[in-house]
């Protein structure tokens, strides 16, 4: 680690060097020479070029190419002898260069949009092969590197980052592990010192999403319907996908904490690590909901806080959680605290609803099974969060009117462009049809 950090070092001054040289052989002379090539830490290498932005807004993403203009349908444009079809070398050397972009991320296409680079079919053919084979290869070694690694718990390139946070005396310690499941894992820390704008904890809780692809295959329903997500998704690699998990965790957390739910603070969020406030004391976390035996009075008091939770959740920070149960809640100080937010979503989320009824359903059932004679069945436990007024008395009917409502909504997007008021925060009495 040391001495990667040291090459670094090391590289940035040489690059600057270069840019020194660079400048005194140029002066101001019309034609100048680039010494690009020769640098080594190369802005399309690696992450180190984005190594100062804490988080990114994404929905303005600067490395989209422009869309390629289109040839209509017809095939060709223009007119008499200055006609052009979709043959055309120039026009189609531009759309292959831009149809690069679609090559694995770990492909290094550089910035041939950028500096109008016109590739022939045949060349755009070969590195298409490249590009596949290299992408089968790399799958390969990566394989292999993952099956060596498991215990390590990150990669390298997390470790690195984790070392800068305690390098810059952001943090103390790191103590070790608290939990690794599919998409995360998590640390204890102590919090190091406070900076002018930031006090930091003194204990921590350091989460990494995993950034192994797999697990978040499934959780692309979440997020692809997800409006608030809609224009920058398509279009993002793998790699920024999970760094929009955490910047998602950090939102929602921060929304309820503007609503005063227990849950954990945020201290700051770098990459697809997110450090925030540690849920417990000592390096022993809060136990979750589910393994902690509560007296029947607490219990009570446990689900009359989550009731009210879910509500000012749902109104005041305009969530549904969407994978509450007994394993998110924790069990800290005499109250019950929320925590993992990353796949929470606004009740207008095409599914939100269903969402919220699956939480629900987990919230009564615990309480229910529990011993709390006063907990509210699901259905009763739904329209107390949303305000909704569905008054099936079954399941299947409940469940269908629900999707109905959210289709309804759908389709008022579509064809309005705006969400229906019945999900608005206003407190209007909800709308069943138009
Ligand atoms: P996952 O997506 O892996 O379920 P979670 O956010 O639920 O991620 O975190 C996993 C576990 O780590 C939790 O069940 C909890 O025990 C622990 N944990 C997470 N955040 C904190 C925190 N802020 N303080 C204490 N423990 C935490
Ligand atoms: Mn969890």
């Amino acid at each position: 680690m040391l001495a990667q950090m040291l090459q670094m070092e090391f590289d940035r001054e040489y690059d600057a060097q270069l840019r020194r040289e660079e400048k005194k052989i140029n002066g101001d002379s019309k034609v100048s020479i680039s010494f690009e090539n020769y640098r080594k830490v190369h802005p399309y290498d690696s992450d180190s070029s984005e190594d100062e932005v804490d988080w990114q807004d994404t929905r303005h993403d600067p490395y989209r190419a422009d869309k390629p203009t289109t040839t209509p349908r017809k095939g060709f444009i223009g007119k008499g002898k200055d006609i052009t079809t979709k043959h055309d070398e120039v026009v189609c050397g531009r759309k292959n260069t831009a149809r690069m972009e679609n090559f694995a991320p770990e492909f290094q296409v550089g910035d041939g949009i950028g500096m109008d680079l016109k590739l022939s079919n045949q060349v755009f053919n070969a590195l298409k092969q490249h590009a596949y084979s290299e992408e089968r290869r790399s799958a390969r070694l990566h394989e292999k590197k993952e099956h060596s690694t498991a215990e390590k718990a990150v990669d390298p390139k997390t470790r690195l980052l984790l070392y800068k946070m305690v390098n810059a005396g952001m943090l103390e310690t790191i103590t070790g592990c608290i939990s690794t499941g599919k998409e995360s894992v998590v640390f204890h820390a102590y919090g190091g010192n406070a900076t002018e704008d930031k006090v930091i904890p003194p204990e921590c809780a350091i989460k990494v999403f995993k950034t192994t692809l797999n697990e978040f295959k499934n959780r692309d329903k979440y997020i692809k319907d997800d409006y608030r997500f809609k224009d920058r998704f398509s279009k993002l690699n793998p790699r920024k996908i999970i760094r929009m998990w955490a910047e998602k965790e950090m939102h929602n957390l921060t929304r309820m904490q503007n609503a005063g739910i227990p849950c954990p603070q945020v201290v700051i969020l770098k990459k697809h690590v997110l450090v925030m406030s540690f849920i417990g004391q000592d390096q022993v976390p809060a136990p979750k909901l589910k393994d902690v035996t509560l007296s029947s009075e607490d219990m009570k008091k446990a689900y009359y806080q989550i009731l009210n939770m879910m509500q000012q959740l749902y109104k005041e920070c305009n969530l549904v959680h969407a994978d509450l149960s007994e394993y998110n809640m924790l069990w800290h100080d005499g109250k019950v605290w929320l925590i993992d937010v990353s796949q929470s979503v606004e009740p207008t989320h095409p599914h939100g609803l269903e969402f919220l009824f699956r939480d629900c359903r987990n919230v009564s059932q615990f309480f229910q099974k529990g011993g709390v004679a006063e907990a509210l069945n699901e259905r009763e436990l739904f329209n107390a969060v949303s305000g909704l007024n569905i008054t099936a008395d079954n399941e299947v009917d409940f469940q269908a009117e629900i999707e109905a409502l959210e289709k309804m909504n759908e389709d008022h997007v579509q064809n309005h462009g705006k969400k229906l008021s019945m999900f608005s925060n206003d407190g209007d009495p909800p709308i069943y049809d138009e």
